[in-house]
C-alpha cells in the first residue's frame, strides 16, 4: 500500500460530532463492545458478498476465503481488522462512514439521556456501531476495495474530532481493512488473550472464521445461535441475542428455539417481546421474520412464515431446504414456504399453550399485550379457531377482575346450562349494568364480558367451544320458570293499566321502535332494547359501526318491566302530560345509551334538566 493521494477533507455533521463527543468522553464502561461492532460489520460485509456471488460470478477475488483477520502490535498499540467482504467504493465510504447515521446518531443521543439504558449493549442497533471505535482509538484508518472490479481502493481517516479525510490508495485485494491506533489507556485491546475473550463473549456466533495473527485456527465457534443445540445455549445468551437484534431494553417474554428435519429442515429462534408496542428506539421497521438459507440472509421481514395473527413473533428462520439461488422475490413462490409456515405456526401455538398451562401469570401478561392479535386471528382465520380458542381469556360478570379461559368457564357452568353466554358492550363497568344481564345476575349465571372492539370481530368466527354454542345474552332465550330464590317477586302492574301504558309508549316513540311489550326477564331494570328479529346479528351491527360503515341499526323492540316501581309511578302521572312524555323519552334514550347505540348522548342534557326540575318541584311543593 502506498500513501493515499488527492486526499480531501470533509466535516462530520453536527449530530455525528455530538455522538463522537459522547462516545469519546462519557462511555467508559464496556468499551470492549467496539470490537463486537467492527466484527459484526465485517460479518455483514461478508454475508453481502456471499449473497452477491449467488447470482454474480464477476467479482474481484472470487475465490478468496471469506474470513476476518485480526493483527496486533502491542508496542505500537496497533490493532487491525481486515475482512474479505463486499468492500466499499469512495462514494459508499462517504455515505456509510461520513454522512449517514444522522437519524441513528440523533436517536442514540436521545437514548443517552435515559440513565437506565445500557448503551454499550445496544449501540450497534442505532446504525452507529462503527463510531464506537472512537471509544478506544486515537485515530482510525479504513482502507477498502469494492467487489466491483473496476472500482479503485479508497482510504478514510479520522481522529474522532470534527473532520475526516478521504483519498484514493492502493489495495489489490477485495474487502475492508480497519487500522486502529489505540489510545494509551486502551492498550489492553492489543493483547491477544483479551481479544479472544471478547470474541468468545460477544462474537462467537459470527458465521465466518476470525483468525488472529499467524494462527491457522479460527478463534470463534462460527455457528449461529439458532444453529447451536438448545442444550448448549444459556438463558443469558438467548437474552443477549434478543437485545442485539431488536433493541428492546426489556427481556423477552418468551423464546422458542427449534430444529426439525421433517417434513422440512429448519432452525428457528423466535421471540415474543414483553410489550406489543415497539420501543421508541426499535429498529424493527416492520413485522416479519428474518429468513436465512444456509446462513445467508435472504429476507429481513418475511411475512409468509407465520399467519398474520402471529405477526408479533419475531426472530430468525434458517432452512437448508430453500434452494440457494432463490432471490428474495422467488422465495415467496417456492412451494416450501407453506410447509415452513405450518411447522412454525404449530410450534408457536404449542408453546403458547404450554405457557398458559405452566405459567398462568406470565400467560396473563402475554394475553394483556397480545390477546388482540389472537382475537383478530379468529375473525380472519375461522379455520384456526379450534387451535386459538384454548388461548383466549375473558373477564366475566362473576369474575370481573381475573382472566378466565373458556375451559374454566365451562367447568364452572351450572348443571343444565347448555350455552356459553356473553354480553357485548363498550366497557366492563357499563356492561355490568346492562338490563340484559338482569336475569343472569339474579340466577348467578356466569357471562363473558366482551368489551373490546376486537371482540365483535372475533365473534364472527367464534360460534362454538367444544359442544357449547356461544350465545349473546341479549338474544338468549331464558327459562322464566326459573326464578331467583332470594328475590321476592314484586307485584305486577294490572294488565289493563300496563296495556294503556304500552300504548302510550308507542304513541310517544312512534316509528323509532319496532314494538313495545312486557318483558319476562327484567328484575332491576326498567326496560331493555331487544332485537325484533330473532336472527339479528348484534355483533355485525357493531362491526359495521366500528368500520364506520353506513349502516342503519334495525329498529328494536322496547321491553318494559311490568313490576318496576318507576312504571307504577309513571302511571300515576296525568296521562299524556308533558312530564310523562319526557320520562318515556328518557327511558328510551337511556336504553339506547346502555346499549352503546345512542347517536348523540349530549342531546339528552336539556331533557334531563327538565326532569330534575320537575323532581325538585315535587319535593318542595
Ligand atoms: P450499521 O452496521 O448498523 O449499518 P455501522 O455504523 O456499524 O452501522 O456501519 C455503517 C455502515 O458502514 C455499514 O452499514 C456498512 O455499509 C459500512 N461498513 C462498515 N464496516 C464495513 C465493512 N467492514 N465492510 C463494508 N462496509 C462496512
Ligand atoms: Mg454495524
Amino acid at each position: 500500500m502506498t500513501e493515499p493521494t488527492d486526499t480531501q477533507q470533509y466535516s462530520f455533521k453536527a449530530e455525528t460530532k455530538q455522538l463522537l463527543n459522547i462516545l469519546i468522553h462519557s462511555l467508559y464502561k464496556e468499551r470492549e463492545v467496539f470490537l463486537r461492532e467492527l466484527l459484526s460489520n465485517a460479518s455483514d460485509a461478508l454475508n453481502r458478498l456471499r449473497f452477491e456471488t449467488v447470482t454474480n460470478r464477476d467479482v474481484l477475488d472470487l475465490n478468496a476465503e471469506l474470513k476476518i483477520h485480526i493483527t496486533l502490535d502491542k508496542d505500537s498499540r496497533m490493532l487491525t481488522i481486515q475482512d474479505t467482504g463486499i468492500g466499499m467504493t469512495k462514494d459508499e465510504v462517504i455515505e456509510n462512514l461520513g454522512t449517514i447515521a444522522q437519524s441513528g446518531a440523533r436517536k442514540f443521543i436521545e437514548a443517552t439521556k435515559d440513565k437506565n439504558t445500557d448503551l454499550t449493549s445496544v449501540i450497534g442497533q442505532f446504525g452507529v456501531g462503527f463510531y464506537s471505535v472512537f471509544m478506544v482509538a486515537e485515530w482510525v484508518r479504513v482502507t477498502s476495495r469494492s467487489f466491483r472490479k473496476d472500482d479503485e481502493a479508497v482510504m478514510w481517516y479520522a481522529t474522532g474530532e470534527d473532520n475526516y479525510q478521504i483519498g484514493h490508495t492502493d489495495m489489490s485485494e477485495r474487502g475492508t481493512k480497519i487500522e486502529i491506533k489505540l489510545k494509551e489507556d486502551a492498550a489492553e485491546f492489543a493483547e491477544e488473550y483479551r481479544l479472544k475473550n471478547i470474541i468468545h463473549k460477544h462474537s462467537d456466533y459470527i458465521g465466518f472464521p476470525i483468525y488472529i495473527g499467524e494462527a491457522k485456527e479460527a478463534v470463534n465457534k462460527q455457528t449461529s445461535l439458532w444453529r447451536t443445540s438448545k442444550q448448549e445455549v444459556t438463558e443469558e445468551q438467548y437474552t443477549e441475542f434478543y437485545r442485539q437484534t431488536t433493541l428492546d431494553f426489556e427481556d423477552p417474554l418468551l423464546h422458542i428455539h427449534m430444529a426439525t428435519d421433517a417434513p422440512v429442515q429448519l432452525y428457528a429462534l423466535l421471540y415474543v417481546a414483553s410489550k406489543a408496542e415497539r420501543g421508541v428506539f426499535s429498529l424493527r421497521k416492520d413485522d416479519g421474520l428474518k429468513l436465512y438459507t444456509r446462513n445467508i440472509l435472504i429476507d429481513e421481514y418475511n411475512k409468509d412464515l407465520l399467519p398474520e395473527y402471529l405477526r408479533f413473533v419475531q426472530g430468525v428462520v434458517d432452512s437448508e431446504d430453500l434452494p440457494l439461488n432463490v432471490s428474495r422475490e422467488t422465495v415467496q413462490s417456492s412451494g416450501l414456504m407453506p410447509k415452513l409456515k405450518k411447522v412454525l405456526t404449530n410450534q408457536v401455538m404449542r408453546e403458547l399453550e404450554n405457557l398458559a398451562k405452566n405459567n398462568a401469570e406470565k400467560y396473563q401478561a402475554f394475553w394483556q399485550e397480545f390477546g388482540l392479535y389472537l382475537k383478530q386471528g379468529i375473525a380472519s382465520n375461522p379455520v384456526d379457531a379450534d387451535t386459538i380458542n384454548p388461548l383466549l381469556r375473558f373477564k366475566t360478570n362473576l369474575n370481573p377482575e381475573t382472566w378466565s379461559s373458556l375451559e374454566e368457564y365451562v367447568s364452572r357452568m351450572k348443571e343444565g346450562q347448555k350455552e356459553i353466554y356473553y354480553i357485548v358492550g363498550e366497557d366492563s363497568k357499563s356492561v355490568l349494568r346492562s338490563p340484559h344481564l338482569d336475569y343472569f345476575h339474579s340466577l348467578g349465571t356466569e357471562v363473558l364480558l366482551l368489551t373490546d372492539p376486537m371482540d365483535s370481530f372475533m365473534l364472527m368466527g367464534l360460534h362454538k367451544y367444544k359442544d357449547f354454542d356461544l350465545k349473546n345474552v341479549a338474544q338468549a332465550e331464558v327459562d322464566t320458570t326459573q326464578k331467583p330464590k332470594d328475590q321476592p317477586e314484586a307485584e305486577k302492574i294490572a294488565d289493563i293499566d300496563f296495556n294503556s301504558l304500552v300504548e302510550h309508549f308507542k304513541q310517544v316513540l312512534g316509528e323509532r321502535v319496532a314494538d313495545v311489550r312486557a318483558s319476562t326477564r327484567l328484575y332491576q331494570s326498567v326496560a331493555r332494547l331487544a332485537d325484533a328479529d330473532a336472527n339479528a346479528n348484534p355483533e355485525l351491527q357493531r362491526v359495521y359501526k366500528y368500520l364506520g360503515k353506513e349502516y342503519e341499526i334495525p329498529k328494536k323492540v322496547l321491553e318494559l318491566n311490568p313490576s318496576h316501581t318507576m312504571l307504577k309511578d309513571l302511571l300515576n302521572l296525568e296521562a299524556g302530560s308533558e312530564l310523562q312524555n319526557i320520562i318515556i323519552e328518557q327511558i328510551y334514550d337511556s336504553s339506547l345509551l346502555v346499549e352503546g347505540l345512542h347517536p348523540d348522548p349530549s342531546s339528552m342534557a336539556s331533557r334531563v334538566q327538565q326532569i330534575m326540575e320537575a323532581a325538585l318541584k315535587q319535593k318542595s311543593g
